[in-house]
């Protein structure tokens, strides 16, 4: 019996010629846009948020309210509504250079993402009007700059690269921080060992990594509240780092400080540029 041929990637895959015998395969068009993206807000997350019980299935389940997902939004979808109706597509994907945590904001001058238009039916797209009108869509929540065309293999090289991060946080302490203490602080740059942390540890090997964190400002913010800037390396997990995570990471921003801290808020500040 002869199995049917299935639509889509696996097939267009095989080039030109496709099966002998067969139909001749539809090579899907595709576009891709990069830009850079900010996100305002803390309860966003960047990809579809599909609901970990149904996976997102159509119709849903109890888990998700029948919804298939988890927030009503995300930067993949603010920005796949205007642009699919712009190039009068049904699908994209999203590939962005990393990814914050959902309540993690994205500021500076923003993080780069591709969105990859499948099958479009309008090619010529103003996308400086696009930008403007996501921009507008998506006001207090995210805004995107500097949209533009680019080949497909931009996409392996925006996921590739490793980029260190600034990042600030929101640390409470459990004790009150003395100010010389604070004062010695920036421009300590230490090298850290981190297991993989905990909260992810379900869905990675659990590994240790050897990163470098540089501390570039720490400052008071209230008894045990200090805010704190600091560089790190590449895939560093930097609210495990202020945390310790139960000794995962060594040492942690909380072994510096001479009493344990977490992170009340992040923000990414820049994300150093792509070469
Ligand atoms: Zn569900």
């Amino acid at each position: 019996m002869e199995r049917p041929q299935r639509e889509g990637n696996s097939r267009s895959r095989r080039g030109p010629a496709g099966r002998k015998g067969g139909p001749p395969p539809r090579q899907r068009v595709r576009v891709f846009l990069e830009g850079r993206y900010r996100k305002y807000v803390r309860d966003l997350p960047q990809t579809i948020f599909y609901c970990p019980r149904c996976k997102g299935r159509k119709g849903g389940c109890d888990f998700c309210g029948g919804f298939g997902k988890l927030t009503k939004d995300s930067i993949q979808e603010l920005i796949a509504r205007k642009a699919l109706r712009a190039f009068k597509s049904r699908k994209g994907k999203f590939h962005g250079a990393g990814r914050e945590d959902i309540d993690v904001r994205m500021l500076g001058e923003g993080r780069p993402f591709i969105f990859e238009v499948i099958d479009p039916k309008v090619l010529e797209v103003d996308l400086a009007e696009l930008e403007r009108e996501i921009n507008e869509y998506a006001a207090g929540r995210i805004d995107i700059t500097g949209l533009h065309r680019v080949e497909r293999k931009r996409v392996a090289i925006l996921k590739e690269t490793p980029t260190d991060k600034i990042y600030r946080a929101l640390v409470e302490t459990e004790e009150p921080v003395p100010e010389e203490k604070l004062h010695s602080l920036p421009g300590t740059r230490i090298r850290i060992v981190q297991r993989t942390p905990a909260r992810v540890a379900h869905r990675r090997a659990d590994k240790e990594r050897i990163r470098q964190v540089t501390i570039r400002s720490a400052e008071p913010q209230g008894e045990r509240l200090l805010s704190v800037e600091v560089r790190a390396e590449h895939g560093t997990y930097i609210k495990e780092w202020i945390s310790g995570d139960e000794g995962r990471t060594r040492p942690s921003l909380g072994d510096l400080l001479g009493t344990p801290g977490v992170c009340r808020e992040l923000d990414v500040l820049e994300i150093l540029p792509l070469t």
